[in-house]
């Protein structure tokens, strides 16, 4: 069957109608007959087993059993009556129950008969009972043609209301498939076929929308899973590919005096065996003549910062600016104060700015900018303003990722005046660092067009953090634990919510939560801190700072230390109403201490009343300290959908794969795509011709629907 034809108007179909096509469309997104063909059941109701009643388990599911009506009786309830049957075979007995058409059941239905029944089974007052159960004589089932595998197709209301029901839409697609002769164009390749025992399309749609018998389901589930993973990965990975071939990228060829020296006389640690291998990928990537786009992911603690500050001085070694912007002023004003620490006695200039640097230090900064006398800025969304303008930036590094946008990341590309090449400026270099582990196979599915490294591994003599879960009720023991902590000279944060629904509700607990520490830590034994978003900036850096410098014992906070702020004294975390953080959230405060040599606690402080999905959260965040341990727990928790970037990914259209459950296609398809497109990048070789069409369809079909609905 030619594609054409699938892009037939579905409309034209026997049995739509301009009608029907119009409630295919609005609540199924059905234009044509190819999308009718991809409408993929959503379960299916298995008639190819027969149970005998002593079989039955109490799990509430549809079965098949073959029986007879012994005994009928009306049973008197407080609202009508309902018409009980006792049904029997030759290993037990149960009941089918009827509340409402009793009449005409009652006249219908022959006792001592065999019947097959089929519907939910429940358990009910120590026996099984079946509420209107759908009957047909033996006689009668053993002559008709039965579909064994029933599927189920997704309905919503105004569907049902308009008449298209499940058995329609069945009618529906049989119809299409009596016009195509169920005959349908293969489009994966006869190796890829032959390689993994994968069934033809044709064969995988007969059988996705009529199944024979589960096994046959499941081979063309499998194979149906495996193309539409493996045609998004052939995108991402071709996506990414162009983009090396296409954007060009400053040459880092030096390794120079300011890297080497740096190396030899300033690092103030050994790094770890994981940041030296991540800094020899970033080497060559600089060194490609491609435009680098790499995403550094490390757990929170895991060292990125020095990873930053190197990759920053093979740009200046090869004449380069460089920046590095950061998604809050707390953080960068950190890694500003870091950065110049680290860079002492290098030559290296470093400057800061943030939306609340004055405008009279904002001019000079500018101008040795566009000098090209400054080295690095340190900064905030200040930097991607349109009046700072670099002379010549090579490099720019963005923290957290996770809060900046694409269109933020495309800003620093133009940061550059033009210099002079055919189509405008050489972007600079782009490393990312994020400390939100996404599992990696997810990442690489996400972030095609990003190349990937991870730090995974924390430098030598952290004490993993002692996490524990406390009830509210607890509170005086944890107040004296923090006492104790404090007596050592430790500092201690302790965190509220800030969830903008309910915001104005979150700053009374924040301080209600205040006063009462207040008292429970009189001055001037303790010191405290307050920090939060209603705040001035500079209220919030002048009690940051304090608590930085160890003047204050207690920070209380909301989220807005979330992430980056690092004081390696601190070695308390509490986290107040700990039941309404997100999993990696809770991951990302409990990051703040144990940075240095002390034991550190992490306590999560939450009421009595947890949702199940709450309990897993508290349960996986005591159990482990590893981020992409809870980051697969948090996948499976809440679905990609709320993951970052995976709207923008195309992931959620997904029609049959599932990226959590079917990781295991997901690898194969992503290694069958990269190894295709390495032994034929233009799928020119005739046997990649099938997969060159049926990628180019997608693509322009797709842009057709995008653009009309
Ligand atoms: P993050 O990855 O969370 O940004 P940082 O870069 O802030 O982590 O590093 C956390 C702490 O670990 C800092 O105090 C830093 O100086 C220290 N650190 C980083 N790398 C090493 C190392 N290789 N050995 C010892 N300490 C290190
Ligand atoms: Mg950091």
């Amino acid at each position: 069957m030619n594609a054409g034809f699938l892009q037939t108007p579905v409309a034209y179909l026997k049995g739509v109608g301009p009608n029907r096509a119009e409630t295919l469309h609005s609540e199924l997104g059905i234009h044509v007959y190819q999308d009718l063909l991809n409408l993929f059941p959503n379960r299916y109701i298995d008639k190819t087993q027969y149970y005998k009643i002593g079989q039955l388990q109490k799990s509430n599911a549809e079965v098949q059993v073959v029986g007879k009506i012994v005994h009928i009786k009306t049973v008197e309830q407080k609202r009508g009556s309902r018409l009980v049957a006792k049904f029997i075979d030759e290993t037990g007995e149960m009941e089918l129950v009827w509340f409402r058409g009793q009449k005409w059941i009652r006249e219908n239905l022959k006792l001592n008969v065999p019947y097959v029944i089929f519907g939910k089974c429940n358990w009910f007052n120590g026996m099984f009972s079946m509420p209107h159960p759908e009957m047909e004589l033996l006689s009668e089932h053993e002559k008709n043609i039965r579909i064994h595998m029933q599927p189920v197709y997704p309905s919503t209301e105004k569907l049902s209301n308009k008449g298209i029901t499940n058995r329609v839409l069945s009618k529906l697609i049989q119809q299409l498939f009596i016009e195509t002769k169920g005959s349908f164009a293969e489009t994966l390749s006869n190796k890829i076929l032959d390689e993994l025992k994968l069934i033809s399309k044709s064969e995988a749609l007969y059988n996705i929308h009529f199944p024979k018998n589960q096994e046959l389901l499941a081979k063309a589930q499998f194979r149906l899973k495996f193309e539409e993973l493996f045609y998004l990965q052939l995108q991402l990975i071709a996506k990414n590919m162009l983009h090396k071939q296409k954007i060009k990228g400053f040459n880092f060829d030096q390794v120079g005096p300011l890297f080497n020296d740096f190396y030899a006389n300033h690092l103030p640690f050994e790094l770890t065996d994981a940041q030296k291998r991540v800094i020899k990928e970033i080497r060559a990537d600089l060194g490609s003549n491609a435009q680098m786009n790499r995403l550094l992911q490390g757990d929170v603690g895991s060292g990125k910062t020095i990873v930053a500050v190197m990759t920053m001085l093979l740009a200046i070694d090869n004449g380069f600016q460089a920046c590095l912007v950061a998604p809050t002023e707390i953080l960068a004003n950190q890694h500003y104060i870091g950065i110049k620490e680290l860079l002492q006695g290098t030559g290296v200039t470093c400057e800061l700015l943030t939306g609340s640097v004055k405008k009279s230090v904002r001019k000079p900064i500018h101008g040795l900018l566009e000098s090209g006398e400054l080295h690095i800025l340190i900064g905030t969304h200040a930097v991607l303003e349109d009046k700072v303008v670099f002379k010549n930036l090579g490099l720019a590094i963005i923290d957290e990722q996770h809060r900046f946008g694409v269109a933020q990341r495309s800003k620093l590309w133009h940061k550059s005046p033009n210099d002079g090449e055919v189509g405008g400026a050489t972007p600079p270099h782009i490393l990312v660092m994020t400390a939100t582990p996404i599992p990696r196979t997810l990442a690489m599915s996400l972030y095609g067009d990003l190349d990937i490294s991870v730090i995974d591994e924390l430098p030598p003599g952290r004490k993993p953090i002692k996490t524990v879960h406390r009830y509210d009720s607890n509170r005086l023991k944890v107040f004296h634990f923090i006492k104790e902590e404090i007596q050592k000279g430790r500092q201690v944060y302790i965190v509220y919510p800030l969830i903008q629904e309910s915001e104005a509700l979150d700053y009374k607990d924040l301080m209600d939560g205040y006063e009462s520490i207040v008292r429970d830590f009189p001055q001037p034994q303790y010191q405290i801190s307050i920090v939060h978003g209603q705040m001035k900036p500079e209220d919030k850096d002048y009690e940051m700072e304090r608590f930085v410098k160890g003047e204050t014992h207690i920070m209380v906070a909301t989220t807005v230390i979330e992430v980056g702020v690092n004081v390696p004294n601190a070695s308390v975390m509490i986290i107040e109403s700990a039941e309404r953080f997100g999993l990696s959230q809770l991951h990302q405060l409990r990051g703040r201490v144990g940075r240095g040599a002390d034991q550190s606690y992490c306590i999560l402080m939450t009421s009595y009343k947890l949702s199940s999905e709450a309990k897993t959260r508290l349960e996986t965040m005591v159990q482990t300290n590893d981020g992409f341990e809870i980051a697969e727990v948090d996948l499976k928790l809440r679905g990609p959908g709320d993951i970052m970037g995976t709207q923008q990914s195309g992931m959620l259209n997904l029609k049959i794969a599932d990226i959590v459950k079917d990781n295991t296609i997901l690898k194969s398809a992503r290694y069958f795509a990269m190894q295709l497109l390495k032994d034929d990048s233009t799928l020119e070789k005739p046997e990649n011709l099938v997969i060159r069409h049926f990628y180019a369809e997608l693509a322009k079909f797709k842009n057709i629907w995008n653009y009309i609905s």
